[in-house]
């Protein structure tokens, strides 16, 4: 795998099987929807409140042509059966669709029934709207955690490719400690799935979650810039991740613990001025085409009779 260019005027000629950049990836969700706020706004009133993903997807995607980048957007199911021509709007211009569940319920907050429907449904709905099969999923808040390894299974068996939701840090509420730090194939029972973990920094024999998000907001930006250069350091791709709403200051806001209140609105202003850093400084493309290029360990669980019946022919 070759090195990762870090400047979009510098980008090298692209080798088929080689990925040349990072992932960019964005959760497509409400302002009102995230996890932060379940105990405020319960999901029966969600109807009720004032719809602004449609407008800052928009001007997150002219920000991404500016730069030739191109991401892959999780979105939610409930988003997406309320506003299909966003989503179209979203793979017309080049980028990747796909699920971030049905409505926003933490993994570890589902049954496997319940999260078997979700992912189903989500899929489903994507799908019919684009025309294109969804590969990969990301749970609501990095939700798959050590003990919720059966959602990757259940993953595999609803048809999906890739999975972006073990957070290899320790951190309350989520985190997939001891987990890789690049992509990789997972070996489940029910075959394998990629795994796409989101960026992490090592400093001071620290892991630390440096992928985007609040991390980006809050902290200084050379923390995700110098995660995604100790990626290149390794040759692999690393993963940003951006929420819709981080780019709009002037959401209405919920009267939450002053905890919450940093995380979510903290730096909601400069998001964008960093994004553009960001873009201009790194070469960004859909997670689709890092697993493509992914050395896979053995064939893909729908090639896999053609394959046995490949290396038989061989044996004998
Ligand atoms: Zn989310």
């Amino acid at each position: 795998m070759t090195a990762i260019v870090r400047h979009a005027s510098i980008h090298p000629p692209e080798r088929p099987g080689v990925p040349a950049a990072h992932n960019f990836s964005v959760d497509v969700e409400e302002y009102f929807q995230v996890s932060a706020f379940e105990s405020r706004v319960a999901r029966s009133e969600w109807e009720r409140f004032e719809s602004r993903v449609g407008r800052e997807v928009s001007r997150l995607l002219d920000q991404l042509t500016r730069h030739d980048a191109r991401g892959t957007f999780f979105v939610l199911g409930w988003v997406a059966e309320r506003k299909p021509a966003l989503v179209r709007l979203i793979a017309r211009a080049g980028h990747e669709i796909a699920s971030h569940g049905w409505d926003h319920v933490r993994v570890t907050e589902q049954t496997p029934r319940a999260f078997r429907a979700s992912v189903r449904r989500s899929k489903q709905v994507l799908e019919d709207i684009t025309g294109v099969p969804v590969l990969g999923y990301r749970a609501p808040s990095f939700s798959i955690v050590p003990g919720g390894e059966w959602a990757l299974d259940i993953l595999i068996e609803e048809g999906y490719r890739y999975d972006s939701s073990l957070f290899p840090v320790r951190r309350p509420g989520y985190g997939y400690p001891g987990g890789r730090r690049d992509p990789h194939w997972l070996e489940r029972p029910a075959g394998q799935l990629a795994e796409m973990p989101p960026a992490t920094l090592r400093w001071c024999g620290l892991q630390l979650p440096a992928a985007g998000g609040a991390y980006f907001r809050l902290l200084p930006y050379r923390l995700v810039r110098t995660a995604l250069r100790q990626c290149e350091d390794r040759c692999q791709p690393g993963t940003f991740y951006i929420h819709p709403w981080e780019l709009d200051p002037t959401q209405p806001r919920f009267p939450v613990s002053w905890l919450t209140r940093v995380r979510h609105y903290g730096g909601l202003g400069r998001t964008e001025a960093r994004l553009d850093r960001l873009l201009a400084e790194f070469r960004f493309t859909a997670m689709r085409d890092t697993v493509a290029a992914l050395a896979a360990p053995s064939p893909p669980p729908g090639d896999r009779p053609q394959w046995r019946n490949a290396r038989d022919l061989r044996a004998s």
